[in-house]
């Protein structure tokens, strides 16, 4: 018999996936990472897991602990997985405007979620940032986790991500295009790629109302390139110790109404159903095509599920009452 001997085990190992339409003007090949095969439906899955397996090696987190974590909800999903299998409570801080489906479904597998104002500053006693490290202080025997500078994040993708995805592709990757919001996915893959072969290019995929590419480009933490914006997933108004500068080649901004436009797209053109991060990386993709050529192989990696967007990016209302569709 072959089975796994836990949901855990199942993590990883999702398959390469070919983009057909949405991409035929390219002159490469178009591979997705389809990372909504993970038992939580995102990658997270992956870097959940292995925080808290590195924490309970070094004794952060203790038998019977309280796993607590600012979370946009994928990342909570992948730790509430592995806090069941493993035995741990979870207590969740997201910020409101997130999707109230990422809410319910932390709420489904038995985390406590408590909800916060998005538009404050990190340093705001009400954000998000602030609350999840007050709660971790004045809660017992409580792991604060930070995915932004834990360090195992990157590595997860260090290990795993990065492996399977130059084993999929015999060493064939030329460049990687992923959105970018704690930074964990590009810095570990593009960090293992780079090291069997330095040619490859990684590019993140950033939003209007983050910092990174202007931080990548001029060295500047410009507060004025902050402002509220609907896409989820990517972009950040704070630089996350997982975000390796070095390792990237270039950002580039998609805007709100194009990512969710092109969520739509995948699915109604690719049979993709996918999160609205998954849209903003495919027209990041087409953005950037001026650097692919002809033989080229273009890996972007798909972060999480749609289910999670139906209320939203698969709403026509929603979109209407956003300007996103005419
Ligand atoms: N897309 C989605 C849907 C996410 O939840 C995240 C994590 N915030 C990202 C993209 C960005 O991934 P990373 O944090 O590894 O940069």
């Amino acid at each position: 018999m072959e089975y796994a001997k836990n949901i855990l085990e199942t993590i990883g190992n999702t398959p390469l996936v070919k983009i057909n339409k949405l991409t035929k003007e390219l002159p490469c090949l178009v591979l997705a990472k389809y990372e909504t095969f993970n038992p939580g439906n995102s990658v997270k899955d992956r870097m959940a897991l292995k925080m808290i397996e590195d924490a309970e090696a070094d004794g952060r987190l203790k038998p019977g602990g309280t796993i607590i974590e600012g979370t946009s909800g994928n990342t909570g999903m992948g730790l509430a997985l592995a806090a069941i299998v493993k035995g741990y409570k979870c207590i969740f801080v997201i910020a409101d405007k997130q999707s109230k489906e990422k809410i319910d479904v932390l709420r489904a597998v038995g985390a406590e979620v408590v909800v916060c104002p998005t538009n404050v500053a990190p340093e705001d006693p009400r954000s998000y940032y602030s609350v999840s490290k007050r709660m971790a202080e004045e809660t017992p025997n409580a792991w604060y986790v930070n995915q932004y500078d834990n360090p195992s994040n990157t590595q997860a993708h260090y290990e795993s991500t990065g492996p399977e995805i130059w084993n999929q592709t015999d060493g064939k990757v030329t460049h990687f295009v992923v959105g970018v919001g704690t930074g964990g996915t590009i810095s570990g893959v593009g960090k293992y790629l780079k090291e069997q072969n330095p040619n490859v290019k990684v590019w993140g995929v950033d939003t209007y109302g983050s910092v990174f590419k202007k931080y990548h480009e001029t060295g500047i933490f410009d507060e004025n390139e902050i402002y509220s914006y609907v896409t989820e997933g990517i972009g950040e108004d704070i630089l996350p110790k997982n975000v390796n500068f070095d390792i990237i080649d270039g950002f580039t901004k998609v805007t709100d109404k194009d990512a969710a436009v092109y969520t739509q797209k995948l699915a109604k053109e690719e049979g993709m159903f996918l999160g609205n991060s998954a849209g903003a990386a495919i027209k990041g993709v087409l953005q950037l095509k001026e650097h692919f050529k002809e033989g080229d192989v273009v890996i972007v990696l798909f972060h999480d599920h749609g289910s999670r967007y139906v209320g939203k990016m698969f709403n026509n209302d929603w979109m209407k009452e956003q300007g996103f569709l005419e």
